[in-house]
Order: C-alpha cells, then structure tokens, then sequence
C-alpha cells in the first residue's frame, strides 16, 4: 500500500517531533495512518570524527553555518521520490500562504529542511533545488516550528482529518477573506448577546451576515489582503454601524 500524504523533516533535532504534531486532529490522524511523518537527524550524516556538521562563515561574522556537504548527503539519504516538494524553511523565503497551503496538501508531501545557527550553505540550496518557504517577517532559532506551522496547516486539510469535511471552506483566507465573528452558548455572556440573526433560524440572512463581516473585517485589518482581491464595493456591513 503506498503511504498516504507524507513529511520528511530534515532536522538537527529530530527529537522535537512529532511534537505538538502528536496531539489533537494532526496527532490522531498520524496514529490511524491518514498521514506519515519522518523526522531525520542531520547529524547522522556527518562524516568526521567530532560528526561535525557546521562552521564558520566564509568571509567572516558571528555564528555558524550548517555545511554543504553534510547537507547534501542527508537530503540525498532522504531518498525523496521526484514529485515531492524539496523545501528549506527560511526567513528569506516566499511568505507562506493558505493557498500555498492547499497546494502543499493535495500533492505527495514535502521534504523540509529546517535551518539552524546562521543558515546553510547557499550551495546546497541551488545544487539540491531547495524551495525557500518563511512563516513570516521574524527570525526564529531553527526551522523547527516553522516546519511544525506548514505541516500542521497542511494535515487539517487532509481527507478525513477534520471532523467536518466543510469546515475547510469558510475560514480566514479561504475566498481571500477573514472570518466572520464565530458565537456558541451561553446566549449571554457578561452581558453581551448573540447577534439576533445568527438564532433566527434563516440561514440565507445568516450567509449574508457572516459575509458582511468577513468582507468589513478584511477591509479593517488587512487592507493588503482586500486590495488583492480587488476590493468589493456595495456591501454593507453591520460593524460598519
Ligand atoms: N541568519 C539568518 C537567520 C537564521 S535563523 C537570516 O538572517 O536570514 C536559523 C534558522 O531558523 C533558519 O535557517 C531557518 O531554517 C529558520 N527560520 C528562522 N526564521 C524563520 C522564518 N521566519 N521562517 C522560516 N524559517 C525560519
């Protein structure tokens, strides 16, 4: 049987994973074997004695950088199938999105090299065609947790991972939109109420509703994400006021 969507980490700590992977939606889909995860220790292909696998940067500066070679010889050990992602997670990278996201999830899975120290080499990057993907405008100590933030954004989309296969399609950045306000029990709450629509029982008011908040939400707080999507002009929302 071949494996169901699979993530190969290449890390210097391997024991850091599965992680918070292990728990929740992303932990019980691992243990029924919806999708697979392999953590591979660097070090492992170290070929000195010390089983060194960085040094000092060429041309001079504070830090160390993870070798070319030693590199190199853990992707390949990694033996990646051709159709898979070849990833290294990095702050210069292209600024991951949902819909990078979704791209991610519906193909074999990547193999994501997780930075540490000052970086990598630069030749590996090219000689092995390694994608650079960054979780945002902020440096991390390791591409750990940025590994851990694709790949757990990647499995909530897998089939049968999330409880409802729907509840995929409304939320944030799904139409190029944040959601809408979401409310449950208890109907007041210090004071505050429920919006009247959404216990009215009509759903096409209630669609309508969200909508209005999305689109007002998105205009407010990511102006940059509004503008993507070329705005919408004529809709009334309801924080508006
Ligand atoms: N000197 C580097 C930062 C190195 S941080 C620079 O200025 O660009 C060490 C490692 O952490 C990186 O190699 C990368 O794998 C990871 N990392 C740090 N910030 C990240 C981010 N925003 N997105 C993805 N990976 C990141």
């Amino acid at each position: 049987m071949t494996t169901a969507w699979r993530a190969t980490v290449l890390t210097l700590f391997p024991e850091m994973f599965p992680g918070p992977l292990g728990v929740s939606l992303a932990g019980k889909a691992l243990a029924s074997g919806l999708w697979a995860l392999e953590a591979r220790d660097i070090r492992d292909s170290a070929t000195d004695k010390h089983r060194s696998v960085d040094d000092t940067p060429a041309g001079g500066g504070p830090g160390m950088v993870l070798r070319a070679d030693v590199l190199a010889a853990a992707i390949d050990a990694a033996e990646i199938s051709p159709d898979r992602p070849r990833l290294l997670m990095s702050p210069r990278g292209r600024p991951l999105t949902q819909s990078m996201v979704v791209e991610f999830a519906a193909g074999p899975g990547p193999l994501i090299v997780c930075g540490r120290f000052e970086g990598i080499d630069q030749r590996v990057i090219e000689a092995r065609n390694l994608e650079e993907v960054s979780v945002g405008d902020y440096v991390l100590s390791g591409g750990e947790i940025a590994a851990m933030a694709l790949i757990d954004a990647c499995v909530r989309l897998l089939p049968g991972v999330m409880g409802k296969q729907t509840s995929g399609v409304d939320e944030s950045f799904s139409e190029g939109l944040l959601e809408y306000p979401q409310f449950t029990r208890p109907q007041e709450f210090e004071g505050r109420g429920i919006p009247e629509i959404l216990i009215s029982g009509d759903h096409a008011k209630v669609a309508a509703w969200r909508r209005a908040e999305a689109e007002a939400l998105t205009r407010t707080r990511r102006p940059d994400l509004w503008a993507a999507r070329g705005g919408q002009k004529g809709t009334k929302s309801t924080t508006d006021g």
